[in-house]
């Protein structure tokens, strides 16, 4: 019989032997066992490095943010005596934290007049009430982002009352109960941030029953009468119609707001209260009400299906064409499709109808007679105020927006925009009056060219939609992703990984970041804490 050899192709696997002969099992196993004992020793030094790279990253980072540089002090006047024009910003939320961030400080005088001393990342608010994140997590006091600047700037713990275009003043109130004050505060430059809140319609009764999910104060109310509700009811024999009533959450609004706090309290429900108080939880319903025949608008059509069909799945009563036309202490009145009226009873109920404007926006559009939308302030494409166009910016949710919801993303966006048009009117500002001091005629028009390309260059706001995300419960999430002209949907279980991977990036600080994914990681493993 002939016998044939093959040839050898790569050590350690083929050996050189004759057919019928297998290559023998030591050699064979000895090979494999030396390949994975290197792979695993590469394994754990890529870990090694990996882990050693980020220990490092993030202390390299808390440690800047802790010890933030010297800050340069405010003044009167540049070095050459040019003066220091005073900006006011009003508000700490999206708009007003994404201009200061972005803002070089040491160009302006800069005063932040907010009655809210900290920063709120809302996108994960609803998550607070059942404690799947902890409150203190998704704040940052406005005071450490405003050290972190390059510039002084200072902050007034005050609600603006009015506003005087023609003086340039502000007429703010403290609201701090041990040091009142009422006084007026002068500006050049004004940004009003303010944004809106909680519309009801002027239904009735929704003041005083109802809870709204707009600050963190709402979040630790809800928690409380979540609780408070929960032992109410266990107090109540089964069958019980009262025990039925305040095991009944409604949340009106099939906005992204109810949608995503309606599926945090069903996950609560099942994740957490089925282990303590099992036959309780089993008799908990939740109820979320949307006037209109879809609930979550701005997703796309195949979205919002999955999301509904996931509420159906995880026993979420979910009532469209169906409107609240008033509320009772313990049940609503509703109208579904216009007509049939029904009763619903309930335990506590969550208001998230959408946004209204503040007063503060009322007054301005009482006193300035281009502001003809009752809706919120009108700006134009460089965000100035209408009639007040030279002194005055509106950004975010206080403005009525054409063609965009209210959201963070445009409220952020316009506030970074801001921040690089203030910059480069400083910078026209500082070659107008270098012209003014010059008397070379050279110089002169040089100046004057270089003023005029800058101007040119102060464009118009341009927003670049990015795609919305919601959480819809049961460890799944929404996302209308916008790349240019193509869009992108995505659902699920990834969807959901995105949905905290992009939140978890949109943070202000390193610290955040890390508060919130402990608590992603405590609930994991440890469950919710929703003791109040
Ligand atoms: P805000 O962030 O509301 O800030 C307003 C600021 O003005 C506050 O600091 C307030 O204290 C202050 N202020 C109020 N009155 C006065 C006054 N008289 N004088 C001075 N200051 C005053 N958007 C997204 O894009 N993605 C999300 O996932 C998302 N999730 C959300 C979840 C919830 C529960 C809510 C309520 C909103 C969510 N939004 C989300 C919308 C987003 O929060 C808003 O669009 C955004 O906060 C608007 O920013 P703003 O700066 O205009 O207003
Ligand atoms: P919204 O305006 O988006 O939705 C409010 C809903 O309430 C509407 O669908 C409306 O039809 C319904 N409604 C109004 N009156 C009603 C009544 N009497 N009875 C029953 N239903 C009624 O409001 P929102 O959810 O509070 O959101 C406010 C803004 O914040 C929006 O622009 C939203 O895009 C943004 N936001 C975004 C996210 C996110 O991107 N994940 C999360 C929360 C909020």
């Amino acid at each position: 019989m002939q016998r044939f050899k093959v040839t050898q192709i790569s050590k350690p696997f083929f050996h050189s032997t004759e057919v019928g002969k297998p290559a023998p099992p030591q050699k064979l196993s000895k090979s494999y066992a030396s390949v994975f004992k290197k792979w695993v020793v590469r394994g754990l030094k890529l870990t090694f490095y990996s882990t050693l790279a980020g220990t490092l990253y993030v202390s390299y980072h808390l440690y800047r943010e802790s010890n933030p540089p010297k800050q340069i002090p405010q003044s009167s006047a540049f070095a050459n005596g040019l003066k220091k024009k005073e900006l006011v910003i009003l508000g700490t939320g999206w708009g007003a934290i994404s201009l200061l961030k972005k803002l070089d400080t040491s160009l302006y005088n800069v005063t932040v007049v907010s009655p809210r001393s900290f920063f709120l990342f809302t996108p994960l608010l609803p998550s607070t009430p059942v404690g799947t994140i902890e409150m203190k997590s998704i704040v940052e006091p406005v005071r450490s982002i405003a050290r972190r600047t390059p510039g002084e700037v200072h902050y007034i713990e005050a609600e603006a009352l009015d506003i005087d275009p023609k003086a340039k003043t502000v007429l703010v109130q403290s609201v701090s109960e041990s040091e009142f004050f009422v006084s007026n505060v002068n500006y050049d430059y004004l940004v009003v941030s303010v944004g809106a809140k909680t519309t009801t319609f002027n239904i009735p009764g929704v003041y005083g029953n109802a809870l709204f999910l707009k600050e963190i104060e709402d979040a630790q109310n809800i928690r409380m009468k979540l609780m408070k509700t929960i032992e109410q009811a266990s107090s109540f024999p089964r069958n019980d119609p009262e025990r039925k009533r305040l095991l009944t959450f409604v949340v009106v609004g099939g906005g992204p707001t109810g949608v995503e706090f309606a599926a945090e309290l069903q996950d609560y429900v099942d994740q957490d209260l089925s282990k303590w108080m099992p036959d309780l939880s089993k008799e908990m319903s939740v109820i979320l009400i949307e006037a209109l025949p879809n609930i979550l608008n701005m997703f796309d059509k195949t979205l919002i299906k999955y999301a509904e069909d996931l509420f159906a799945r995880d026993r979420i009563d979910l009532q469209v064409n169906t409107a609240v036309k008033s509320v009772e202490p313990t049940y609503i009145h509703t109208l579904q499709g216009g007509q049939k009226a029904s009763d619903i009873p309930y335990g506590m109920l969550v208001w998230a109808t959408g946004n209204e404007p503040i007063e503060l926006s009322k007054v301005l559009m009482g006193k300035v007679p281009e502001q003809t939308n009752k809706r919120g302030l009108l700006i134009n494409d460089k965000l100035e105020l209408l009639g007040a166009e030279e002194s005055v910016y509106a950004i975010g949710d206080c403005t009525a927006h054409t063609g965009f919801f209210p959201t963070a993303q445009v409220a952020h966006q316009e506030g970074e925009y801001l921040a690089r048009t203030l910059d480069k009117k400083l910078e026209i500002e500082q070659l107008e009056w270098d012209m003014l001091n010059t008397a070379d005629e050279t110089k002169v028009s040089r100046l004057q060219s270089e003023i005029d390309s800058k101007k040119s260059k102060l464009d118009k706001f341009n927003y670049k939609h990015m795609g919305a995300l919601a959480y819809i419960g049961s460890e799944t999430a929404i996302a209308d992703l916008h790349m240019g002209d193509s869009s992108y949907q995505l659902k699920g279980m990834f969807a959901f990984l995105f949905w905290k991977s992009a939140y978890l990036a949109m943070c202000l600080s390193i610290r955040n970041r890390i508060l919130i994914a402990m608590d992603w990681t405590k609930v994991y493993f440890l469950g919710r804490d929703s003791s109040v």
